[in-house]
């Protein structure tokens, strides 16, 4: 279903005030990797609005590898983020990590994002596939294509079709970046399947002075959007402070994304 073979024209996913992510358009969504506090959500709220940024992503509950990392304020720190977005006209990007969050999350989110950890996680794919709410996929860590696409299928066969595929890089032998993004993924996504592609240069590079580079070699590639992690003081960020962009990166990406879209 999530193939071109069944349905040939791309989907658009509509997130209601014309914020959209479709083929022919470039999303941005930027945040920090987790909420921290109030005042950290009201400073990037701040920076997103000065660039015309409309969608915000940020995790409440974190993945972490280490159990004793910042883990994440949780539900609280999520209605406490919607109600400063819903203020400043910002959707709400964030990751569901498990079944029961689900409903909880509901009211407040605008995009699940589904974690490269989680890509497989076959119950949570089957339960966001009864949600009448958009869901954004993540590659798995060692995923293929193919996995990726299977994935989508158990979400849009439960009957949701507000689907988006996100390239978030992948494990291979190459220790010299985090992970290695695969831009090969982008134009063979959007060969294969209706759904629109994102690509995640912070996760998939895992440096900071190179995901600028990487943003726009994801919107050469095809992307329709892309996603990526902005905090105004990244070295004191709880999370992926090494991979993540301050102000004054991120508005300057924010602005070269849509001129090389305009280019493409
Ligand atoms: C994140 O977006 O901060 C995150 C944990 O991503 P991934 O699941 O791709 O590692
Ligand atoms: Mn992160």
């Amino acid at each position: 279903l999530v193939s071109k073979k069944w349905k040939v024209a791309p989907t658009t996913i509509d997130l209601g005030d014309g914020v959209c992510i479709k083929d022919g358009d470039m999303a941005v969504i930027a945040g920090p990797c987790s909420i921290e506090s109030e005042e950290q959500i009201r400073k990037v709220i701040n920076h997103l609005k000065e660039n015309n940024i409309k969608m915000m992503r940020g995790g409440v509950f974190k993945p972490r590898s280490s159990p004793y990392a910042f883990r994440g304020l949780g539900l609280d720190g999520l209605k406490l983020w919607y109600e400063l977005a819903q203020e400043a006209g910002i959707k709400i990007v964030t990751e569901v990590m498990q079944v029961s969050q689900i409903e909880e999350m509901y009211p407040y989110v605008d995009i699940y994002q589904v974690g490269a950890r989680n890509t497989q996680n076959f119950n949570l794919l089957d339960e966001l596939g009864k949600v009448d709410k958009a869901v954004m996929i993540k590659r798995g860590i060692s995923g293929t294509i193919e996995e990726l696409l299977q994935s989508a299928e158990y979400v849009f066969s439960g009957g949701n079709e507000k689907l988006i595929l996100c390239e978030r890089g992948i494990r291979t032998y190459e220790r010299a970046s985090r992970n290695t993004l695969d831009l090969n993924a982008v134009p063979i996504l959007k060969a294969k399947s209706h759904l629109p592609v994102i690509v995640d240069p912070s996760h998939g590079i895992g440096l900071r002075e190179y995901v600028t580079q990487m943003a726009l070699a994801g919107v050469m590639a095809g992307a329709d959007g892309i996603i990526y992690e902005t905090h105004e003081i990244p070295e004191k960020a709880y999370s992926d402070g090494q991979q993540t962009l301050d102000f004054t990166q991120s508005g300057m990406l924010a602005d070269w994304i849509r001129r090389t879209f305009e280019m493409r």
